[in-house]
């Protein structure tokens, strides 16, 4: 099994031939509601590639809330470790999209603010100790700590995603915790403090025992401690919406290190993924089943 602790939220995105400026009223000309944070996008993203999957998060006592535990249950996640904040708004994401593509997006965090906040959260991973971890950065750095301090001793494979970086980067204490760490090429750089690639690896390499890089349409590095680099390259597609890639790449890869897959097939799993998410509009909703991802890898 697979645990996923971090955010959920509901996206509220809203299509306009231009954004109003400050006090000005226009007519917008579509909204829709998904669901979206990197914790409910991994966490969908590895239950359809097969495994079980129990998402560690905190909802208001809203109609988001119940969407998202919806939605979550709907894709076969287990939510008994779902909690509900009864004073904080669940987690929104604010999307206008201008008919020039132009985006602008709030992020209201919510309810997300207190993940990892109540002790059940913690003891939802302690008491039924996953094969992997996935974490990454939409909630409290301390509470993502404090999830990987609470595997540690049971052999849990810790595995995060280092989104969004934060300003003044991670606390070492946070890094130490971690078994794989799965960057894309800029936050990599990131977190590193540096415009090279390869010395952001080795600096990361000093710190965790394996790095997993996203590079997009090139594919992924992978690098170990001992020395070991696999470039895999990227399954060539025509990429609709690469929204939430990264996402699916890192529940796919999650869920094939849970069933034991040696890391260069997982990668290639995730990376068949990957490919298979960007042909298709979404985030979460782009993430493909375990059977096209068997196809895909397939020759
Ligand atoms: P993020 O979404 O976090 O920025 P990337 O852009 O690096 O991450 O994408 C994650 C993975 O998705 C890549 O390693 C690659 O396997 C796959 N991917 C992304 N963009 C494309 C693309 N245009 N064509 C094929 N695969 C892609």
């Amino acid at each position: 099994p697979v645990a996923v602790l971090g955010s959920a939220n509901a996206d509220l995105v809203v299509t306009v031939g231009r954004a109003p400026g400050a006090g000005e009223t226009v007519s917008g000309h579509g909204f829709t509601t998904t669901v979206g944070g990197k914790g409910l996008n991994q966490a969908v993203a590895a239950a359809r590639a097969g495994a079980r999957v129990r998402m560690v998060a905190t909802v208001g006592d809203d109609v988001h809330g119940r969407l998202l535990r919806d939605t979550l249950a709907r894709e076969g996640v287990d939510t008994d470790a779902l909690r509900v904040h009864p004073g904080l708004p669940t987690g929104t994401a604010h999307i206008t999209v201008e008919d020039d593509g132009e985006n602008r997006i709030v992020v209201v965090p919510g309810a997300n603010a207190a993940t990892g906040a109540h002790p059940d959260d913690l003891r939802a991973l302690r008491d039924r100790p996953p094969r992997v971890l996935l974490l990454q950065l939409e909630i409290p750095v301390p509470a993502v700590v404090a999830a990987a301090r609470a595997v540690a001793p049971s052999g849990t494979r810790v595995v995060l995603t280092p989104a969004p970086v934060p300003r003044g980067g991670l606390p070492g204490d946070l890094l130490g915790q971690v078994d794989l760490l799965v960057p894309n090429q800029h936050e990599a750089c990131a977190l590193a403090g540096t415009g090279d690639l390869a010395e952001a690896v080795r600096w990361l390499l000093r710190r965790v025992p394996e790095v997993v890089v996203t590079l997009g349409a090139r594919g992924c590095l992978h690098a170990t401690r001992d020395g070991g680099h696999t470039v895999v390259p990227a399954v060539p597609v025509t990429a609709v919406d690469t929204t939430g890639a990264g996402d699916v790449f890192a529940g796919v890869l999650a869920v094939a290190l849970a069933e034991g897959s040696p890391v260069d097939g997982a990668l290639r799993r995730a990376t068949a993924a990957a490919a298979l998410s960007v042909t298709r509009s979404g985030a979460a909703a782009s993430a493909p089943r375990r059977d096209e991802i068997d196809r895909a890898v397939r020759p």
